[in-house]
């Protein structure tokens, strides 16, 4: 199939099988269900976080055992780690089929709080992180004219979010990147797409106070927060065959939010 690698299609095996994905902020929250969900479809996955305890950790809760899971710290802000852990992948694994740049922080506060500090660690984080993951990726799917990578965005990023100018900025951002990127790597057969989340349960929205959290569930129109399983089946997808003839989209799980 063009622009993919042929390596195990739909059928038994699963959506993604024999392909190595790399998924950055995994020791937790979506990026962990990522790595789950990749990993029940047949794909070798490297489990990456800031936290090397917890990226390790992660990795023997997805069965590390088997030898079809490994882990690495990786601070995705800091350009040699994301190169090595991208590296960790080819030589642990002989390719790099999926990356997806998942790692996230927030900050909020309005904007006659915030700190320069709030504003700058968070567009490091999902910004200048996503960046050095799509071009380090980039440098091993062009050789091998195949792969995809997923850029996990916000519907913050869409709508603004009171409170986070920083975050907001950030997640846009992370949209136009994927659209440049698309249109650079789509002749090299690499696809690049970005998936936007609506209001998801983690520990990043845990720290939401109860009532906050229940107003937008509220608003939704599917009337409920999603789970980050959720959030991984669209990369998946994304990361599989059945996208085949897909780049530079951004596709929103968010439950019916911001239509
Ligand atoms: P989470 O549970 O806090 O997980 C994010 C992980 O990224 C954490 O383990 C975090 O480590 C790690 N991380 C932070 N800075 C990093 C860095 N410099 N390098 C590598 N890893 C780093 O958050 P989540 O809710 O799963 O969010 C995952 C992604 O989805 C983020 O990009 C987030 O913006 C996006 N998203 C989430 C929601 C939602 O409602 N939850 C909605 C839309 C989009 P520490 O805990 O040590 O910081």
């Amino acid at each position: 199939m063009p622009g993919s690698r042929a390596k195990g299609g739909v059928g038994v095996d699963g959506l993604v099988a024999g392909r190595t994905a790399l998924v950055t902020g995994a020791g937790q929250g979506i990026g962990l269900a990522i790595a789950r969900l990749l990993r029940e479809h047949g794909a070798n996955v490297v489990v990456t976080d800031v936290d090397a305890g917890l990226a390790e950790a992660a990795a023997g809760d997805l069965g590390g055992e088997e030898g079809r899971v490994s882990s690495i710290g990786c601070d995705v802000t800091d350009e040699d780690s994301v190169e090595a852990a991208v590296a960790h992948a080819v030589e642990r694994f002989g390719a790099l089929d999926v990356m997806v740049n998942n790692a996230g922080i927030t900050r909020d506060s309005t904007l006659g709080k915030m700190s320069l500090g709030d504003f700058e660690a968070v567009v490091d984080v999902h910004l200048k992180g996503t960046w050095l993951g799509v071009r380090a990726a980039a440098r091993v799917m062009r050789e091998a004219r195949s792969g995809s990578i997923i850029n996990i965005s916000s519907l913050s990023g869409k709508s603004g979010n009171f409170g986070q100018t920083n975050y907001s900025a950030a997640k846009a951002g992370i949209v136009g990147l994927t659209k440049a990127a698309a249109k650079e790597l789509g002749p090299r057969g690499v696809r690049v797409n970005a998936v936007q989340p609506g209001l998801i349960r983690t520990a990043m929205t845990a720290a939401m106070p109860s009532d906050v959290f229940a107003a937008r569930e509220a608003d939704i129109p599917m009337r409920r927060a999603g789970e980050p399983r959720e959030v991984a089946g669209a990369v998946l997808f994304l990361a599989s065959d059945l996208a085949s003839y897909m780049t530079g989209a951004v596709l929103e799980v968010g439950g019916g939010r911001l239509m």
